[in-house]
């Protein structure tokens, strides 16, 4: 779509994703294209051009009937946990793609997620489905993986064709915050075949409201996974952002003192002190809300209110993307050329 070139398939395609094809590029092109200091924020260096529709020479084929087995992708994260235990009745299979959010050379790291989704499935009465790929070896120079994770996993999941006939791909945000992103309500059904229907789920829910049901489940409160900075290899740290941000939406959702899978705590000196990432503000504000809803801790609202005080203006918030942005790039080259 950026060397405005056809692109030709030599293998069949289906003709349920044929028909879906203007209307992926399209949105798609609309995702690339977009304000391009968000463009870049989000989706890394791409190149300047805009992204154009492009010719799609393929033969259609027609579809085999879909296999009665119905899949979720499954991280052992907040997102997946909820739509897996909300739609627990009709979900059979729970899909992770070892890769993808653990680089495959974290091998310890690796066996212990595994290890971790093989007790949920056998607690939840699911199938797990582990896939191992390399993928991320070579998209990442090539696309940002905000924008490429989504396509990612479908390409994952339409390799279960012969198991399932239709995958969630639970949601990271809320209606209200969507932005152009990998996984989309508006996307991920458009990469459906006549053999499975990728559905989005989860948009209704922010993550406090999440954490409000999977804080009822045992087995998530003791494998629940948050953190992607994994130091040292740990399943969760305890220590960054995303792991004190969760430990207060499970505190707000009621479930505080039994999330075993995060260690460490949060005092309200801790939340006041933490640095603020512009990139969570909107989580963080979700938080607050529903805070306020439930009548939580006033001592603990207050520390929430005083945190998002603190949060930078937008054009601060915009110099310091360009800050990393340029820092990233630089770190890019030296990698590359050192
Ligand atoms: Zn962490």
């Amino acid at each position: 779509m950026f060397d405005d070139k056809p692109l030709q398939l030599e293998l069949p395609v289906c003709q349920t994703l044929l028909a879906n094809e203007s209307a992926l590029q399209t949105l798609l092109g609309r995702f690339f294209n977009w304000r391009m200091a968000e463009r870049d924020e989000l989706f890394g260096p791409l190149p300047r051009a805009q992204a154009r529709k492009i010719a799609l020479l393929a033969t259609p084929r027609a579809a085999s009937p879909p296999a009665p087995g119905v899949g979720c992708f499954f991280s052992g994260g907040l997102d997946s946990f909820y739509t897996a235990l909300s739609l627990d009745e009709e979900i059979t299979h729970l899909i992770y793609v070892l890769g993808y959010d653990v680089p495959l050379h974290q091998e310890a790291l690796g066996r212990e997620v595994v290890h971790r989704l093989a007790e949920v499935a056998r607690a939840l009465g699911k199938k797990l489905v582990v896939i191992s790929t390399d993928l991320r070896r070579y998209s990442d120079d090539l696309v940002h993986w905000h924008m490429y994770h989504g396509p990612a996993l479908i390409a994952a999941g339409l390799l279960l064709s012969s198991e399932v006939g239709r995958i969630y791909v639970p949601s990271t945000y809320t209606y209200e915050y969507l932005t152009p992103s990998g996984t989309h309500p508006l996307l991920d059904g458009l990469w459906s075949t006549g053999e499975i229907e990728f559905r989005h789920h989860g948009c209704g829910a922010d993550r406090a409201e999440k954490a409000a049901l999977v804080g009822r489940c045992d087995v998530a409160l003791e494998h629940l996974r948050v953190c992607w900075e994994n130091p040292g290899g740990r399943y969760n740290c305890g220590e960054c952002e995303k792991c004190q941000r969760t430990r207060v939406e499970f505190e707000v959702s009621g479930h505080g003192g039994a999330l075993r899978s995060v260690p460490g705590r949060t005092s309200l000196a801790d939340l006041r002190a933490m640095p603020v990432d512009p990139r969570t503000v909107k989580f963080w504000k979700a938080c607050l809300a529903m805070a306020e809803r439930q009548g939580s801790d006033p001592l603990l609202i207050a520390a929430l209110r005083q945190r998002l005080k603190a949060s930078p203006s937008k054009r601060l918030r915009r110099a310091i993307h360009e800050t990393l942005l340029t820092l990233r790039r630089g770190l890019k080259r030296l990698r590359r050329d050192p």
